[in-house]
């Protein structure tokens, strides 16, 4: 009866895990101290086995030592898989570790623990909560991540992009850049790379297969050079489009400078009508309880106001219904800006009309890098996870997981026939 009873657990497991012939359990254990369930699966002897490269059947020249697979909890109980792999003696390959059917190549993991725990760490808000529901140490749950990425990066396809944004992001402390690809349509990640030059921009673009990369139409980017400069290296015909976030973000720092700038002279004064006023100048919208402050700051002669007002009409630039109308109001913004005495605002003019060219473009591809910035949240909250990116490319993988739109899923093994 023992004996039956015995058999009877081994033969449960199997159909569990669905473990078919020439494969079987051999013994399942619970280890209760350990809270543990242990499943040893053995090859049938006198089975042939198959070469993984080839799959050609072929002798079996020896086994690989025991290994152990983390497998789904039976109940509370976390779950090994131990077994000794066969391997073949290929004529061709050589001597070969069999493929099992239980987990993919390499893996510490079975088929089905990866699958939850991907669906897992893509529904967790951090790796640290990751880690605690799937009972995992931190390089388990990055090594689940970087191979859901390799899985989903060998799936993808970047047929039909068309609109490209290349982005910086700041990484770490300190003045340290990674850069992101983004397919704009598609609203997600493409690529992540260290740095912001012109060598980072080119890897970005070499993130898509060369004959989709001269497809690509028009690329959304800041004014620095390096972007640019390698997009006439790697996609000489797409049309350069300068970000509105980042034309946006140099008016605003200039207005910023220039109240700095004569608050400091004010206060020399003993004046404090720029105190506490800074956000009112940088916000499209002034608060419903401030409205009326703002409207009598905006009536006295402050510099300040009228960097604001350039500022605010340049609003009006996208809103151009052509490349011939955007030139014209272009023109006469600068005209007017060249006629003041705000220095900074006329920095920045002069920037915008040194890359007119490419500010224009955007008539013709009206993209810009919202969907870069739309992930800033979750790679802000990628990188305030700190322990788990020591290394950089722990950070790359972990955008791509969440922000890629990859298929990150293992498939598993059709279900059993008999
Ligand atoms: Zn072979």
């Amino acid at each position: 009866m023992r004996d039956t009873g015995k058999e009877t657990v081994a033969e449960h497991y199997g159909k569990l895990l669905g473990i078919e012939p020439p494969w079987e359990v051999r013994t399942a254990q619970l280890d209760l101290l350990r809270g543990q369930v242990e499943i040893e699966v053995a090859w049938n002897e006198s089975a042939l086995v198959v070469c993984p490269e080839c799959g050609e059947p072929c002798a079996r020249h020896d086994h690989a030592p025991a290994r152990e697979w983390r497998h789904l909890n039976v109940m509370q109980f976390l779950t090994i898989i131990r077994a000794r792999v066969p391997r073949c003696a290929c004529s061709e390959h050589g001597v070969k570790t069999v493929r099992t059917p239980w987990a993919e190549p390499g893996s510490h993991f079975t088929l089905h623990f990866e699958l939850f725990a991907v669906q897992v760490i893509a529904a967790c808000r951090s790796l640290t909560q990751a880690a605690d529901l799937l009972e995992l140490g931190w390089d388990g749950v990055q090594r689940i991540v970087d191979r859901a990425v390799a899985r989903g990066l060998a799936r993808r396809s970047t047929d039909g992009v068309l609109y490209v944004g290349l982005d910086e992001k700041s990484f770490g402390r300190g003045q340290r850049y990674v850069s992101i690809a983004t397919d704009i349509k598609g609203a997600r990640v493409l690529e992540v790379v260290p740095g912001n030059d012109q060598a980072a921009g080119e890897s970005l673009w070499q993130a898509l297969p060369a004959e989709q990369r001269s497809r690509v139409a028009a690329a959304a980017m800041d004014m620095s050079a390096g972007f640019a400069a390698a997009t006439r290296t790697q996609a000489p015909q797409a049309a350069i489009v300068h970000d509105k976030f980042h034309v946006a973000k140099l008016l605003n720092d200039a207005v910023d400078q220039t109240r700095r700038a004569e608050h400091q002279q004010l206060q020399a004064a003993g004046d404090d009508t720029l105190k506490h006023t800074r956000y009112l100048w940088l916000h499209g919208q002034v608060p419903e309880a401030k409205r009326a402050g703002f409207a009598e700051l905006l009536e006295i002669n402050l510099k300040t106001a009228r960097a604001w007002a350039y500022k605010e009409q340049f609003v009006e630039f996208w809103a151009q219904p052509s490349v011939a109308h955007g030139a014209d109001f272009f023109a006469q913004w600068r005209r007017s800006v060249m006629r003041s005495r705000l220095s900074k605002v006329k920095a920045v003019a002069k920037t915008l009309h040194r890359h007119l060219t490419n500010l224009l473009t955007y008539f013709l591809h009206p993209i810009t890098n919202a969907v870069s910035e739309g992930f800033n949240s979750r790679i802000q909250a990628i990188k305030a996870d700190a322990r788990g990116f020591r290394r950089f490319a722990n950070y790359r993988t972990r955008i791509l997981f969440h922000c890629g739109k990859l298929n990150l899923l293992p498939v598993l093994p059709s279900s059993p026939t008999h």
